[in-house]
């Protein structure tokens, strides 16, 4: 199964790729992941990156076509699911001609959600740097203040979830990435899906649209 996760930031792609994954065995698939660690590595990539993703806008899709042509060659036989990629229409077509031997995009979930919801989630979200488990200052705290449950290591507000740059990557959101849903809905394979909700309710309402995938 090949899936694309769409939604602004902040809409809860991470949360439901990992239930995802772990329930169909696809690869997690994250450009916003995958960029954070080449930063951390200190690659050239990551280099290259960090400008745009500091002030909240997009890395240029050359690079980012070319980082996940290769993530996407190496994933697994079940399948995968893409999360933060495509981003832009651009990125969409190049997926498509990299996919065209091998068939194409099963289902793309499309998870909306209110923008006030989103910059509340955003701008008190806090993450580990070490294991990358990710918090919130009002929604899920830790067990001790300001550290992470599973190894103990100071939380973290990511540089591009303070107000001002969770502001421009809404802006780029609407601008940049929103035309990617007429552009996939015009292959009828767009599952809309109410996101600002109990991340449970979510899942369970993800789940179903991906059974009847399962079944055809
Ligand atoms: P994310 O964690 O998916 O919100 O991504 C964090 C940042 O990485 C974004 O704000 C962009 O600067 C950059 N980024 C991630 N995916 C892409 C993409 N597909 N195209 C361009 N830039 C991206």
């Amino acid at each position: 199964m090949r899936i694309v996760l769409l939604g602004a930031p902040g809409a809860g792609k991470g949360t439901q790729c990992k239930n995802i994954v772990v329930e169909y065995g696809l690869g997690h698939l994250s450009s916003g992941d995958i960029l954070r660690r080449n930063r951390s590595d200190g690659t050239e990539l990551g280099k290259k990156a960090q400008s745009y993703m500091d002030a909240g806008d997009l890395v240029p899709d050359e690079i980012i076509i070319e980082m996940m042509s290769e993530a996407v060659e190496q994933a697994s036989a079940a399948g995968f699911i893409l999360d933060g990629f495509p981003r832009t229409v651009t990125q969409a077509v190049e997926l498509d001609k990299s996919l065209a031997d091998d068939g194409a995009i099963d289902a793309v979930l499309n998870l909306k959600i209110d923008e006030s919801v989103v910059e509340a989630r955003m701008t008190g979200r806090r993450s580990c740097p070490k294991c990358g488990a990710v918090y919130h200052v009002e929604n899920l705290k830790p067990q001790s203040e300001g550290l992470c449950d599973h190894d103990g290591a100071e939380l973290v507000q990511r540089p591009d979830d303070t107000p001002e740059v969770v502001a421009n990557r809404l802006e780029t959101y609407h601008r940049q990435t929103e035309p990617l849903v007429d552009y996939y809905r015009k292959n009828g394979v767009v599952f809309d899906i109410k996101a600002d909700r109990d991340p449970d309710e979510v899942k369970a309402c993800v789940f179903e649209k991906l059974q009847t995938l399962v079944k055809q």
